[in-house]
Order: structure tokens, then sequence, then C-alpha cells
């Protein structure tokens, strides 16, 4: 390049009027396109770049789509991963929200052009899923399903000591039975507690007896919590509800998770209310769902405080699409068996070394995550590479998150999908392209 570059920087909006540029301002907006145009202009100010490369530049500089949330490939064998959004969707929720985005029949009836129930799909797929439920409310999460338990039934809960927990982040579920002006009669210890401890605890301002699932840790030694299935009969003909969070989602037992409460077995127990949240190893959106005896469901639903916590109509065709569609991806990643997990690792390892990549196939411990199954491991399978993998994987393009053990950076395959395994073998073999 000759002379000051300054001079040959293409101007915003002769850049912006470029076709393939002016496609991308109207899929993402014109504010977005113009920052990255910017940042162009500026690597050609700085003679970094070449004043024709321009556009190119500019289109690969461009976000995928106009929110900054990216997809991650999640390598980290734990399936259900938190800061990683929770469950992925099934395709079929996902091209049920796409329908529902629009303006869709969420509340009105069709037949008779009158408004009708919100959500009535997803909910009578939720009394599908669990028979021994009369009536279903769908709310914002698992959180907020407490806090209008706690609000609509309120007055005094009587909880068991050992199941005040901490669910992570800071966040502590007597913390937010409190914050609604419940109060918390406590009963038993840390480690045991008796059905004569709930009883004795029962008064003219109890509103409910409830049970929490201690889904991230679990008491060794000498313990004693008290079953639903105890804990029911001793409540019977006193009026005061039980309710149960299970906290991870599971509608009937699962085989291999004998240890997590299921929405069916908990009601069939005796429990009045149940919850759980919807993006655990339900395997679908961010939701609370509340399960249980008619006349309490009324009641929350009744409630001013279910306005501010109902969820809109995306999260119900989603719901709703999980639970009538194909098995979704959490649950396939749950069965998985270890061999169809190392044929798929060492299918990866292989192609990585193919282009020149060292990488082995390893065993490894996957995890259930967000809080379920605390200690369960399943036995899973992992690509090795370099340590050094670790970082510019993290931040490569889609950016995959493993972890590292033993000196080595580890891709657990357990909580991808079969369908991202090519998708992480290429990004692998970016990463180590860029090296050399
Ligand atoms: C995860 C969990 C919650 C919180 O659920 P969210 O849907 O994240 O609000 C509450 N209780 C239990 C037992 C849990 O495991």
């Amino acid at each position: 390049m000759t002379g000051d570059p300054r001079r040959t920087v293409p101007r915003t909006d002769a850049v912006l009027a470029e076709p393939p540029v002016a496609a991308a301002v109207a899929r993402l907006g014109r504010e977005l396109v113009k920052t990255a145009v910017q940042a162009v202009q500026q690597r050609v100010r700085a003679g970094e770049l070449a004043p024709d490369g321009v556009v190119p530049a500019v289109l690969a500089q461009l976000p995928g789509t106009a929110s900054s949330l990216s997809p991650v490939l999640n390598a980290t064998g734990v399936l259900v991963h938190t800061n990683l959004g929770r469950a992925p969707w099934s395709a079929a929720a996902v091209e049920a929200v796409v329908a529902a985005s629009g303006t869709t029949d969420v509340e009105l009836d069709l037949g008779t052009g009158r408004r009708g129930p919100r959500g009535e799909g997803a909910l009578g797929a939720l009394l599908e899923a669990v028979p021994a439920a009369e009536a279903a409310l769908v709310v914002n999460n698992c959180a907020a399903a407490l806090a209008l338990v706690a609000t609509a039934l309120g007055g005094e809960l009587v909880i068991a000591r050992g199941e005040l927990v901490e669910i992570g982040d800071g966040f502590r579920i007597p913390d937010l039975l409190e914050s609604t002006g419940a109060r918390l009669h406590e009963v038993g210890t840390t480690n045991r507690a008796s059905v004569a401890d709930y009883t004795a605890a029962l008064g003219p301002d109890t509103g409910a007896v409830l049970k929490v699932h201690p889904s991230n840790f679990v008491v060794r030694g000498f313990t004693r919590s008290v079953e639903v299935a105890e804990l029911a009969p001793a409540l019977a003909g006193t009026g005061v509800p039980l309710v149960a969070d299970v906290g991870s989602g599971l509608l009937r037992p699962h085989l291999l998770l004998p240890d997590e409460p299921d929405l069916q077995t908990t009601l069939a127990a005796g429990a009045d209310l149940v919850m759980c949240s919807g993006d655990k190893l339900l395997g679908g959106p961010q939701a609370g769902i509340v399960l249980g005896r008619a006349d309490l469901v009324q009641r929350l639903r009744r409630h001013p405080l279910y306005r501010a916590l109902r969820v809109d109509k995306t999260t119900l065709a989603a719901l709703e699409a999980t639970l009538r569609g194909p098995v979704p991806p959490v649950r396939h990643m749950l069965d998985a068996g270890p061999a169809q997990l190392h044929a798929r690792a060492t299918a990866v390892a292989a192609a990585l070394r193919a282009g020149g990549v060292e990488a082995v196939a390893v065993e490894a411990t996957a995890r259930v995550g967000g809080g379920g199954a605390p200690e369960f491991e399943l036995p899973s399978a992992a690509v090795a590479l370099d340590v050094r993998f670790a970082e510019p994987l993290r931040t490569a393009s889609p950016p995959v998150v493993g972890y590292v053990e033993g000196g080595r950076t580890l891709l657990d395959v357990r909580s991808l999908q079969p369908a991202q395994d090519e998708e992480l073998t290429r990004v692998v073999l970016e990463v180590a392209r860029r090296w050399t």
C-alpha cells in the first residue's frame, strides 16, 4: 500500500450499500452491522487490511444472529449445565417455538372466537405424562413455583432443617421462601427428622408442609429424612397440604437414577402438590411445573402473583413439544451406553489424528448436573488432547467447553449430541491449524 491509508478507507455508507452487507443489515439490523464496519475500517486505517478486503472482513466479523448468545458445544460431561443454558431443546421444541413466536392462539379458542384457557396444550400434555395429577400450572421456573406456593399457601411453612438448601450461585431456598413473607417453622436437625417432628410443628397458622429434594448434595451417616409416603398419612385429616419440590424434572422413575424423586411417584405417594424445573431432566425450556390437587392448583392460579410468574407462548410451545414430541436430547444423553460413547470418542480421536492432532479416546465420568443426582456418576468417554487446547477451544467458533484433568484437555462426548461430533472435530482441527 502507498500513501495515507486513511484516504483509501471505504466510507461507511458505501460499505453498507454493498449487496451482501445490505443483506446483513436486513437480517441483523443496521447498528450491529455498522459496528462491524467501523471495526474493519479501523483495521484499514492501521494498515492491517487492504481497502478491497473490507467487505469480506465485515461479513466474517458479523455475529451469527442479532443476539450475543452463541451456540456452545458442551463437552463438559455435565448433561444439564446451568452455565450453558441447561437442557438443549429437541428439534421438535425448536420448531414449535418458531411456529408460536408470531401471533398464535395461546389464549384464544378459534372455534368459538372467545378467550380460551392459556396454554391448554402444554397443561394437557403434563397431565397425560403424570396421570396422578388432577391439575397443572406452569410458571417461570421452579424458584417461581416455590415463591408462588409460599405466597398463596403461606402463613407458616413447616420444613426440615436438612432441607434448607442452597442451590447454586448463592441462591438459598429458605431465603426465597421468607422473601414472600411466609415464616419457616424448621423441624428436626441437620441430619435427622421424624414424622413426629412434623406433626408437632403443625398449628393454626400452618400453610403447608414443604419437602425439598436436596438435589446437589447427600447426607451420609446417622441420617433420617421423612419420605412423602410416611408423611402423607400423618397429615391426612389435618387439612395441611403436603408440597414437594423434586427439582430434577423426572416425570416418572428412571432406572439409572433410583434416588431421584419423580413427579408421578411423589404424587401417588400422597403429596398434594409437586413441583420441578422444565430445563433439567425433563429436557425442555426453563419453566416451573406445578402438578397436583385441582383445588390447590386453582388457588395458585387465582393468586395475583401468578400473573407475574406465568410463562410466555414460546415456553408453552416448547414444553408441549418436549412432552409430546420425540425423546429430548437430555434423555438420549442420559441413556447412551458406554460402548456407544466410546465408539464416538474413538471416531473423533481418529479423525483428529488423521488431521495431524494428537488425540486419544479415554474413559471419563459424566454427571447429570443442574442440581440432580449429586453423586451419580455416568460412565462416559472423552477425547483427550494437549492441555493447551482448553482455552483456545473456549474462544473458538463455535466455542467448545471441555475440562482439564490430569494435565490434559478432555472433551466428554456424553454431553454432546452425536450430530455435533463432526463439528467438534472441525473446531479442534481449526484451532490446531492456527498454531502451525
Ligand atoms: C434446581 C432446583 C430448584 C430451582 O429450579 P429453577 O428452575 O432453576 O428455579 C429448586 N429446587 C430444587 C430441588 C432444585 O433442584
